[in-house]
This record gives C-alpha cells, sequence and structure tokens, in this order.
C-alpha cells in the first residue's frame, strides 16, 4: 500500500508570520483611515456665525438682503441685517479670519447704513485674499423672530443668499423659528439669526 507523507503542521515561524502579517494589514488598515480623515480635515472646515439686533420703527428690514414688509425694522450702524451678519461670522469663522467687527467696525462711520450684502462681498474678497483655497460647501441658518411670518420668503432669501455666494440655491438652507412668546425676541424687541457654514 502506497504510504502517502503526512503533510508537516506549520512550522512556529510561519504560524507567527500569517499573525504578523494580520496585525501589518490592521496597521495599514488604521493608517489609512487616519490618513483619510486627515485629509478630510485638510479640507473641510465649518464655522458659525450668530447675531441679534433690537426691531424699531422708522427703519427698514431686511433680511438675507431681501425687504420685507413689517411695521419695525432692524436697528443697527448698517442696515442691521442679522442673517447676513451672522453668516459673514460664520465664513470668517470658517476660514479662520475673525469676526465681523474686526473686519467692520461699528465706529467706523463708512459703514453707515451700508448694504450688508456689500459686506458679504467685501468679506469673500478679503477671505480670498487670505486664503488660497476657500469654496463655500452647504449654509444652514435658522432667523429666530416672532414676526413676520417668513413663510416663502425663506426661499427668495436662500436664493438671494446662494447668488451672493455664487453656489447653487440647493445648498442653502433658511429656517424660521418663533421664541414661543419668551424673551426680547418672543416680545418682538428683537430679531437674532444662526448661521452654519461647511466650507473647503
Ligand atoms: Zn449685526
Amino acid at each position: 500500500m502506497r504510504k502517502y507523507k503526512k503533510s508537516k503542521p506549520p512550522s512556529r515561524w510561519v504560524y507567527h508570520c500569517g499573525i504578523l502579517s494580520a496585525f501589518r494589514r490592521q496597521l495599514l488598515r488604521v493608517a489609512h483611515r487616519e490618513k483619510h480623515s486627515a485629509w478630510l480635515r485638510s479640507f473641510l472646515v465649518i464655522g458659525i456665525g450668530f447675531d441679534i439686533h433690537r426691531l424699531v420703527k422708522g427703519r427698514e428690514f431686511i433680511l438675507g438682503g431681501i425687504k420685507i414688509d413689517y411695521l419695525y425694522g432692524l436697528e443697527g450702524h448698517s442696515d442691521a441685517d442679522v442673517l447676513l451678519h451672522s453668516l459673514i461670522d460664520a465664513l470668517l469663522g470658517a476660514a479662520k479670519l475673525g469676526d465681523i467687527g474686526d473686519l467692520f467696525p461699528g465706529t467706523d462711520p463708512s459703514y453707515r447704513n451700508i448694504s450688508s450684502s456689500i459686506l458679504l462681498k467685501r468679506t469673500l474678497d478679503f477671505i480670498s485674499q487670505h486664503k488660497k483655497r476657500f469654496k463655500v460647501g452647504e449654509v444652514d441658518s435658522i432667523v429666530f423672530l416672532e414676526e413676520p411670518k417668513l413663510g416663502k420668503k425663506k426661499i427668495t432669501i436662500a436664493n438671494n443668499i446662494a447668488r451672493l455666494l455664487k453656489i447653487p440655491t440647493d445648498r442653502i438652507n433658511v429656517k424660521a423659528k418663533t421664541m414661543e412668546h419668551l424673551g426680547p425676541i418672543g416680545h418682538k424687541k428683537a430679531v437674532a439669526a444662526m448661521v452654519l457654514v461647511v466650507a473647503e
């Protein structure tokens, strides 16, 4: 009867090599993931902005660069566009370039009643002077106000912001929220806005 040679069990060396290569594969996987997240970090940046202005009589109510019909308007040195101011701060935050007060001091008479759309354009120019690459990806925002109801105006505002930022409208979202009659916003004494920007 023919004798079959019994195959040898793997040597201890081969066994350890197997463990080592599995360990190496795992290390490479982690390194790749780390590299990938570092790569993501080097491209994606975020910024937040918040602003609040008092509601007063005798001023136009400008929100996101759009005139809103209302009995009151927002008080401020410029046109007091609370949403665009918040957006400017979020952009500067994403670019790590300070805040709106650094860029446009409230004490500077040249900014009296200036349109915040102009301030936004100057902010984008300022960022592009300091950053080799800065591209706005997404914008989400909340306007805190008791009155007036924004309704379809939210879309108009989003379209206008998209135009000002030169990005597609579907990258912008504008939400409105009442304060359930609580605090100065709930008592129609002020309007606030919060903006989040993701840029690359
Ligand atoms: Zn402001």
